[in-house]
């Protein structure tokens, strides 16, 4: 991997496929198995909005959209056995209630209790907008709300988020000019490659990992296909 290369990982549920189903669900031993391949490769395990202070040399960062339910109970108890901290990001009107938005399952969301539980226990809790709308081509001013409410909420719950978690990965310049007009320094969106220190701060690349992503399929993820997708735009060029 290139020097100070960063996967950061993205998941979303985490439990067994009969209670969660395959859809953006990990199981608890294949997030462990991930982490411990990241342990044994000395890696640092950062949380987001760390990155805020600086670019780890070896460093990885686990990130969960949404806020589940599963999340909590299930991901950050798997990752806590291994001493490794990780991101959730919490769309803040729906805290509590239900996954109910566009292509959403309705999985239950966990509630303020636990993610301010697992703020204690140095977990790192993220803002994904008040009601996980799509951001790109928004009006601003709806754009606005959607982040402030969310920040706000956050806030009068003594959380300080410094990461902010794009929806669907989408956000246009007027989301980039608001979350700097708000102090967020970091925001996270998707892509097929590790983030590199060259990256804009607010338009970090994750990859994302599906329910039958082994080790295997991980490295896949993280090297290889960055490469061949390298290779392939290269080999497109006159
Ligand atoms: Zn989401």
């Amino acid at each position: 991997m290139r020097s100070k290369a960063l996967p950061i990982l993205c998941y979303h549920k985490c439990g067994p496929a009969d209670q969660e189903g395959r859809r953006l669900n990990v199981e608890p031993r294949r997030l462990a198995a991930h982490a411990r391949f990241f342990l044994r490769r000395g890696a640092e395990f950062v949380t987001a909005g760390r990155l805020a202070d600086g670019w780890p040399d070896r460093g990885v960062c686990l990130t969960f959209d949404d806020g589940y339910v599963s999340t909590l109970r299930n991901a950050f108890p798997a990752l806590e056995a291994l001493g490794v901290r990780a991101s959730v990001y919490v769309v803040t009107d729906k805290v509590g209630s239900s996954a109910d938005w566009e292509g959403g399952d309705g999985a239950p969301l966990a509630g303020w209790d636990e993610l301010l539980d697992a703020h204690r226990r140095d977990f790192e809790v993220g803002c994904h907008t008040a009601t996980h709308a799509r951001m790109d081509g928004l009006d601003p001013d709806t754009q606005r709300r959607e982040v402030l409410d969310a920040l706000n909420a956050l806030r009068e719950r003594g959380l300080e988020p410094r990461s902010f978690c794009h929806p669907y990965g989408r956000y246009d310049s007027a989301t980039l000019e608001i979350l700097q007009g708000a102090g967020v320094p970091i925001g996270l969106a998707l892509g097929k490659r590790p983030a590199l220190p060259t990256d804009p701060r607010l338009e970090l690349p994750r990859i994302v990992l599906a329910y039958s992503d082994g080790v295997a399929m991980l490295l896949y993820r993280m090297l290889l296909r960055p490469r061949l997708r390298q290779a392939s735009g290269a080999a497109k060029r006159p």
